[in-house]
């Protein structure tokens, strides 16, 4: 029997295909602008200069300064710029930390966004703002905070370097993972949770052979996409909780986190919710866990916490802080289990289950 459930899709549009950024211009215009504020990190500055180039009189400047975890200070350094170039909207043209300083923007000011992603951490589909003040980090949720346009161009992922390759699909398979279970799920986002998570176990194997297969690149972006809106419609447990306390608190590099955890995490509570795992123990012939090691094993993902910097005394605080606020999983957590749990990921064992 269909368990109950409440739906709400995405206002998003989503444009997707080889070459669809020359559409840009174009949904400037669709979305009523004609000032367009393009963004983009210090190191894709000149990829957003081109498309600032492309967009000719639409384009009233370019912000080449997002950095990872949105730091304030540097959303008020480019509102200065809003102000005085008088941007009607702003192009995000970049990964989670460009996306991010969009959507700072857009919160502040509430101009509509269009985003151009290039790496597979979801961001651009979801109404949540992670940023940082005074080593601070706080998450808000808003409609306003939902890019108005997604343009999914597999060309531009071509040039991810291969170890981001991997670990930005990985972040983005742990989406799709707790998006399985998630108490909030619903028979669409569990669709396109399973979906997303076929694709990049498709992708990834091909793009570790070929990082320029642009099947697989195509293939990697859409499940992206899917992994992305799953992260924006459904609520997020233990393994979101963990990469968060070890960015939050001890600066761990955002994917490779994420890449490290997931086998750890999704067998932790396997044994809770078999039949929401399935899709995964499917994918891998094995059991949920296990399985996701191999993968991880087999596309060389980082596999231990200890080879990002993490000290072993370092887990004890990390555990004390993951299960200081009571929050939702499928299994219930204890501060001892998931001293156990950070351990074996430090040292990249492979889990049981
Ligand atoms: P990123 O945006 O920080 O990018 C990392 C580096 O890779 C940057 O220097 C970037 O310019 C470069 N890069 C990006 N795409 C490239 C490409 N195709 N070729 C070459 N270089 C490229 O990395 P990320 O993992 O996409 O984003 C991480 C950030 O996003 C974190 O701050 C995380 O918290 C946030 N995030 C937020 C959400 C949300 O819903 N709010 C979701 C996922 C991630």
């Amino acid at each position: 029997m269909t368990r109950a459930f409440t739906y709400r899709g995405s206002a998003a549009h989503i444009v997707f295909g080889a070459g669809k950024r020359a559409e840009t211009g174009a949904w400037v215009e669709k979305l009523g602008c004609r000032k367009a504020l393009v963004l983009s990190t210090p190191h894709q500055a000149d990829d957003a200069a081109r498309l600032a180039d492309d967009l000719g009189a639409l384009a009233v400047g370019v912000f080449a300064k997002a950095a990872m975890h949105t730091p304030v200070d540097v959303t008020e350094e480019a509102m200065n710029l809003v102000r005085t170039s008088g941007a009607d909207s702003v192009v995000s043209l970049g990964g989670g930390s460009t996306t991010g300083l969009g959507k700072a923007i857009a919160y502040r000011t509430d101009l509509p966004q269009i985003v151009i992603p290039t790496t597979y951490a979801g961001s651009e589909v979801t109404p949540i703002l992670g940023q940082t003040e005074g080593g601070r980090k706080t998450t808000i949720r808003g409609d306003s905070i939902l890019p108005e346009v997604v343009i999914y161009d597999p060309e531009l992922t071509t040039g991810l370097p291969l170890s981001m390759t991997i670990t930005s699909g990985l972040n983005a398979m742990a989406h799709a993972a707790e998006a399985l279970y998630a108490q909030d799920r619903n028979p669409v986002s569990s669709l396109m949770a399973a979906e997303g998570l076929a694709a990049f176990s498709e992708a990834l194997p091909l793009l570790k052979a070929d990082p320029a297969d642009t099947e697989a690149r195509s293939a990697a972006l859409y499940g992206a996409w899917l992994c992305g809106t799953v992260l924006g419609t459904v609520g997020m447990a233990l393994h979101h909780k963990i990469c968060h306390t070890l960015g939050g608190s001890f600066d761990a590099p955002h994917a490779e986190t994420h890449a490290i955890m997931l086998p750890h995490t999704v067998g932790f509570n396997a044994g809770a919710v078999p039949e929401q795992l399935q899709p995964i123990a499917d994918l891998f012939s094995a059991t949920p866990g296990a399985g996701l090691f191999d993968f991880s094993t087999q596309i060389g993902a980082p596999l231990a916490l200890r080879d990002l910097g993490l000290s072993e005394g370092d887990l004890d605080r990390a555990a004390d802080i993951a299960t200081e606020n009571p929050y939702w999983n499928p299994r219930p957590i204890d501060r001892e289990s998931i001293r156990n749990l950070l351990q074996d990921a430090w040292e990249g064992s492979r889990p049981a289950v």
